[in-house]
């Protein structure tokens, strides 16, 4: 993006805000492929992501490859930043050493917001980030990160693999040069800290609260003011009333930040990011030159990223929940119903403007919108019913 331009840590920092990150306590027209690579690259959103993991011809290639992986993230951030070093190194392992791949944080190489015209114009191979920074190249790559009262991570594994969206992102990403994977996801992130409580639209008015993105524009609708601070800054701001609430991660990057000592009221559930996706973004000439086996490598890699960045989120926030209830005394506060209907109907608006941009934000919001609808009822009998059951005997 144009004011990606050597950003300062903390400005990088701020550049995360609508998203996942931790402050460690911290496309050229490519065209398809005619090769026999095409199978491989596909998406598989029939019901074949597991079928195509037999060793292809060309496995066993002695080439080896030396990438770089530019990142959004400053260098070893916890969560993120350790997430893409662990998927770079999974790529060396599962390759054997075929891959290597060097990682650099933000700034390193190129500007947190340098990535991906980095990867696009083949600076570096690989590049990790989450889509929506990337909405000044095309609004639709939005849909692939966060929107608010979007998808759970789950649901965005779901639509991507198995629902049609992985298609869209490689439609909306090859015109770039580059081929997008899933490389990570916070799950579900907690709706912000405040210190008054936050009971109708009322109390949003003239509220000065730190939401970057989307989300931010829906406070600005219902007539706060979004604003963004930067990460380092965030609890300075609400400590000294610069900010009158903030939304930043989850309870373990939250609670890293200690913005428990300077609020007291912390709201969930984090409608403006249900389950943030996060990105691999590989130099897609780069990428359909490797071998079938080297190829597979790095997708499942990706996989397997999210997989464990999904896992470790969970742990780590429901740990660190705990940790701000029974040490710190932190008062929960769910947002009522009434509130989340109109927040929600403000937020359906915002979204679907960003959709009457251009066809293809239009076809993917379409895609998106449909996949939430039909999974509305099976998410409420399935992982809403069984947790309220479970509730019903061990809460
Ligand atoms: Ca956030």
């Amino acid at each position: 993006m144009s004011q990606g331009r050597d950003l300062t840590r903390r400005q990088v920092i701020s550049s995360l805000g609508a998203g996942a990150a931790v402050v460690g306590a911290g496309a050229a027209l490519a065209g398809c492929s005619k090769s026999k690579d095409a199978k491989t690259d596909e998406p598989k959103d029939k019901g074949e992501a597991n079928k195509d993991v037999s060793p292809a011809p060309t496995a066993g290639s002695g080439k080896s490859y030396e990438w770089k992986m530019v990142t959004t993230w400053p260098k070893d951030f916890p969560g993120v930043g350790t997430g893409a070093n662990a998927l770079a190194a999974a790529i060396g392992t599962l390759s054997g050493g075929r891959i290597k791949v060097k990682v650099y944080g933000a700034g390193e190489l190129v500007p947190a917001l340098g990535v991906f015209d980095a990867v696009s114009g083949g600076k570096a191979e690989m590049g990790h980030g989450a889509a929506y920074y990337w909405k000044g190249k095309h609004e639709a790559t939005q849909f692939f990160a966060a929107v608010p009262f979007g998808l759970t991570a789950h649901e965005m594994n779901a639509w991507l693999m198995y629902g049609g969206g992985q298609a869209l992102w490689d439609e909306l990403y090859a015109p770039f040069g580059l081929k997008p994977f899933s490389g990570g996801n916070t799950t579900v992130q907690m709706g912000g800290w405040f210190n008054k409580e936050i009971k109708s639209l009322d109390d949003y008015k003239g509220l000065k609260m730190r939401i970057p993105g989307l989300g931010g524009e829906v406070v600005r609708r219902l007539g706060g003011t979004p604003v963004n601070v930067p990460g380092g800054e965030i609890f300075q701001a609400l400590k000294t009333g610069a900010i009158d609430a903030t939304e930043w991660v989850g309870p373990y990057n939250d609670l890293a930040f200690g913005l428990h000592k300077a609020a007291k009221y912390y709201y969930w559930p984090g409608w403006h990011e249900p389950g943030t996706t996060l990105e691999l973004m590989v130099n897609k000439k780069a990428y359909d030159a490797l071998p079938e086996d080297l190829k597979a490598v790095v997708k499942y890699a990706a996989a397997a990223a999210t997989l464990d960045m999904m896992a470790e989120f969970s742990a780590r926030n429901a740990a660190a929940l705990r940790q701000l209830i029974d040490e710190h005394k932190v008062e929960l506060r769910q947002y009522n119903d009434d509130l989340l209907r109109e927040v929600g109907r403000v937020a359906k608006e915002v979204v679907a403007e960003v959709a009457q941009k251009d066809p293809l934000s239009k076809k993917v919001y379409e895609s998106f919108d449909k996949f939430r609808q039909q999974n509305i009822q099976w998410g409420h009998i399935s992982e809403e019913g069984y947790l309220r059951a479970r509730a019903l005997t061990f809460a």
